[in-house]
């Protein structure tokens, strides 16, 4: 039969968060398995508490308890967390960063979370992120492409191959914390001798040292240089998208973790196409004679030249649409139309026997503008064009 939570810390159901709050750290300072060595039923206690104040501390679980009991979370037993008792010491530890992290208590468990984990212990300080711009065209943002571009940064010292020792005899286990990366402590407080836990700083948590350090390198592990990357930038990608290429970024120092390279794109200008989202435009210019009789022209694509034929009788501002001929998007199957705008090219100068031919044309009732009802506005074109 499980405890009630609210019987563990000693408080009352209708205590405030930071007295519940407060009885945890009452009833974990008198359980502290490092107060009591070797006392299994204080140890069983203090997981107790620690299981109790994690859902009490969160409202949305203490709220969840209050109307359910321990039924509440009986459904997942065994899935660790509150749940079943499952709470290990790390993450009982690591609570305390919070609970003790706003006074002198803290220091009491080295402030719980300023432990290293185990997988970073012997290895120095991660490489920091890289960024560079990558410049795309059309085509290549149409397709997707492969691209080459040398990096200059940290990478690893080849000499050394990244331990900052000069030969295997100057790496060396730390004297100070053994190897381990951490040191212990013991303070005397006045609740009793208290075990402090931080990392080591002699070797700054790598758990060795280097007696003689890498010519090269200077004992970094690292030197700047330049590597050649090679970039798959997926299609449809846009101006100002970053793609984060992992590992890719600075070297670490003795052998700690790359820094990852954040590709930031940087979209061309076609010289006779625009882009407006998955869509291209095209402006295409016809004479009037073309506009009346009809013709067939060559327009560019960001896949190449396309023929279309100008249907006799197309008026200025008419909008032909080339379906899936824009860019395909980059996260769906979508992909985007071309949309070519007509406009009608009027002459700037004309002969004195061109003039005297327009002047006769321009009497003829057939050039008097009469748009047709259906003929689509100005405003809709530009609706339809953008949807
Ligand atoms: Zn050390
Ligand atoms: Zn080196």
């Amino acid at each position: 039969m499980k405890r009630d939570y609210y019987e563990i810390l000693g408080v009352s159901k209708s205590s405030t968060q930071e007295e519940i709050k407060k009885a945890y750290r009452k009833v974990a300072m008198q359980y502290h398995p490092d107060r009591n060595p070797g006392d299994k039923a204080a140890e069983e206690k203090f997981k107790e508490a620690a299981e109790a104040y994690e859902v009490l501390n969160d409202p949305d679980k203490r709220a969840q308890y209050d109307r359910f009991g321990h039924n509440a979370f009986s459904g997942g037993r065994g899935g660790g967390g509150f749940q079943g008792g499952g709470m290990n010491m790390e993450d009982i530890f690591s609570q305390f960063g919070d609970i003790f992290g706003d006074d002198a208590f803290g220091s009491f468990f080295g402030g719980g979370g300023g432990r290293r984990s185990s997988g970073s212990r012997g290895r120095g300080a991660r490489g920091s992120n890289l960024r560079v711009k990558l410049k795309m065209n059309f085509e290549e943002i149409a397709k997707g492409a492969t691209k080459t571009i040398k990096v200059k940064k940290h990478v690893k010292c080849q000499t050394c191959t990244g331990s900052g020792a000069k030969d295997k005899n100057s790496v060396q286990t730390c004297g100070t914390c053994g190897g381990s990366g951490q040191v212990r402590r013991v303070q005397n407080t006045f609740l009793g001798q208290m075990q402090t836990v931080s990392t080591c700083p002699a070797c700054n948590g790598e758990g060795t040292t280097v007696t003689s350090k890498c010519n090269a390198c200077r004992g970094e592990g690292r030197v700047y240089g330049e590597e050649t990357v090679s970039i798959e930038i997926p299609a449809g990608v846009q101006e100002g998208m970053q793609l984060s290429i992992n590992g890719k970024g600075n070297a670490g120092e003795r052998g700690g973790s790359p820094g990852d390279l954040i590709v930031l794109i940087e979209e061309e200008a076609h010289p006779q196409l625009q882009r407006d989202g998955l869509n291209v435009a095209f402006d295409l210019y016809l004479s009037f004679p073309d506009a009346v009789f009809g013709t067939q022209v060559e327009v560019p694509t960001i896949d190449g030249r396309a023929k279309i034929k100008i249907p006799a009788g197309t008026q200025s501002g008419k909008i032909f649409r080339l379906k899936g001929k824009g860019f395909p998007s980059v996260n769906s199957y979508e992909r985007g139309d071309q949309l070519i705008h007509v406009n009608i090219w009027t002459p700037q100068h004309i002969s004195p026997e061109e003039k005297s031919m327009l002047e006769k044309m321009g009497k003829s009732s057939n050039f008097e503008p009469k748009p047709e009802k259906n003929e689509k506005s100005f405003f809709d074109k530009v609706r339809e064009m953008f949807s």
